[in-house]
């Protein structure tokens, strides 16, 4: 089959996510057909290098050979069997270890971050109810957090146009500064912004803890906001917080777990132990869709009990889907085996170094985290994200700007010489494009 006819049967029978469809009009969509490490290649073969890691989600590469086999050998072996009543070796092995990773020792499981983000809401009120604190009912957030999009998680996020068309049906919820540096005052250090934000946090906290279950927070990097990024003096804080005023703190590290901030979770480099913790995206490498919260026992034991209505009993048919922790696990396989932590921090330093590329370019806000690198380009041109995707992928680059942020968040596989053509396609589409 070739592109066009692909294209038009997509357009006829796919509604395409976070997409206004009238724009394909103008944009027309890329078929792809397979994937080789960092790059997708189109029916016609062509290769995008994929550096925004198919949103967020990839971490070894597309086609990466011992994930692929884990899951075909999985397969063979059981595909799914419903979680209630029932286990199997993938889902405990997977539980443990990650227990182990986060110091959280029992997992729930979905199949994507909203749901993940449902769950902890709800596990936390639950709590609340369940200790004989029924008044405390209500969230916070940050500032631009991006929580998901079923309507609890919207009610948690802050993003106007993902929002503002559903009002009506949201819970509402009171949104925190956010100590994303580029809001700070000119002279002040990222560490003082942090702080400055976290006194206006505990001001609303102090007031209103007896009506508050939960603090759900994005650690150290706003992704969705634009990889806005944070000092983790905020994190030690808010733990301070949420717990001398008895409230959930909510790690959401949907997109920032597994290694994208270079620790395995960015929780850690505030040196805090959330209540719940909120994992997705490159839970599975990117290969299959499963998510997890990870909570404390303290939280799992007033659940336990003899009445069934004082248990958990949310669900998803794919709960703890066999072939999706058998791909998480090889995930997992991978970090110990290959020090993925270790050698992204020498891959960093090189990225650090060809960086310096870009700014001979009209930016500010150059910025790091990890495995994520971003900037926010000086324009005034309301049409610059969808330019530079549309000229990027003229040059073999998938890049997605959200707004005037360019941010590169390729998989731990990239190597030296594409990083150097992610960065040197970048710069030219950026001098074409201001
Ligand atoms: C992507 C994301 C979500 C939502 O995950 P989905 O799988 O898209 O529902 C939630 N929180 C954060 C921080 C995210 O980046």
């Amino acid at each position: 089959m070739n592109n066009q006819t692909l294209l038009n049967r997509s357009l006829q029978s796919v509604w395409h996510p976070c997409t206004q469809m009238k724009q394909h009009e103008t944009y027309p969509l890329i078929p792809i057909q397979r994937g080789d490490g960092v790059w997708l290649y189109d029916v016609e073969g062509k290769g995008y290098l994929d550096a925004v890691s198919s949103w967020w989600v990839n971490l070894f590469g597309h086609n990466n050979p011992r994930i692929k086999e884990a899951i075909k050998q999985q397969l063979d072996t059981l595909e799914h069997v419903m979680l209630a009543g029932f286990t199997h070796q993938p889902v405990v092995e997977l539980s443990e270890k990650l227990a182990k990773l986060t110091g959280l020792g029992h997992a729930f499981y979905a199949s994507d971050g909203a749901s993940a983000t449902e769950i902890a809401l709800k596990m936390s009120f639950h709590y609340w109810r369940n200790s004989g604190k029924s008044n405390k009912t209500k969230f916070i957030s940050l500032q631009n957090s991006y929580h998901g999009e079923t309507l609890g998680a919207l009610g948690v996020t802050d993003v106007a146009i993902f929002k503002d068309n559903y009002a009506p049906l949201l819970t509402q919820s009171a949104q925190m500064p956010s100590p994303d540096w580029r809001l700070a005052e000119a002279g002040e250090s990222t560490e003082a912004f942090a702080l400055r934000c976290a006194e206006s946090l505990e001001q609303h906290i102090s007031e209103y803890h007896h009506e508050l279950a939960a603090f759900i927070i994005e650690p150290l990097v706003q992704c969705a906001a634009g990889m806005g990024m944070y000092h983790p003096a905020y994190l030690r804080r808010a733990r301070d917080i949420c717990t001398k005023y008895e409230v959930h703190l909510i790690a959401d590290e949907i997109a920032v777990g597994f290694g994208r901030t270079g620790t395995m979770f960015a929780c850690e480099q505030g040196n805090i132990k959330p209540d719940f913790i909120c994992l997705s995206k490159g839970i599975t490498g990117g290969y299959l869709p499963l998510s997890v919260v990870l909570t404390t026992d303290k939280i799992y034991q007033a659940f336990y009990d003899d009445s069934t209505a004082r248990g958990f009993l949310h669900s998803h048919s794919y709960t703890g889907n066999p072939l999706a922790c058998s791909a998480a696990l090889a995930t997992l396989a991978i970090f110990e085996s290959d020090n993925i932590l270790e050698k992204n921090m020498q891959k960093a330093a090189y990225i650090n170094g060809e960086m310096q590329v870009l700014t001979k370019l009209s930016i500010k806000h150059l910025r790091h985290h990890g495995m994520i690198w971003a900037f926010d380009a000086e324009t005034k041109n309301a049409q610059f994200s969808k330019q530079v995707y549309q000229a990027a992928l003229k040059q073999g680059l998938l890049l997605r700007p959200i707004g005037n942020t360019v941010y590169f968040m390729p998989p731990y596989t990239i190597s030296e010489s594409e990083i150097d053509f992610m960065l040197h396609a970048a710069v030219e589409v950026l001098q074409e494009i201001a």
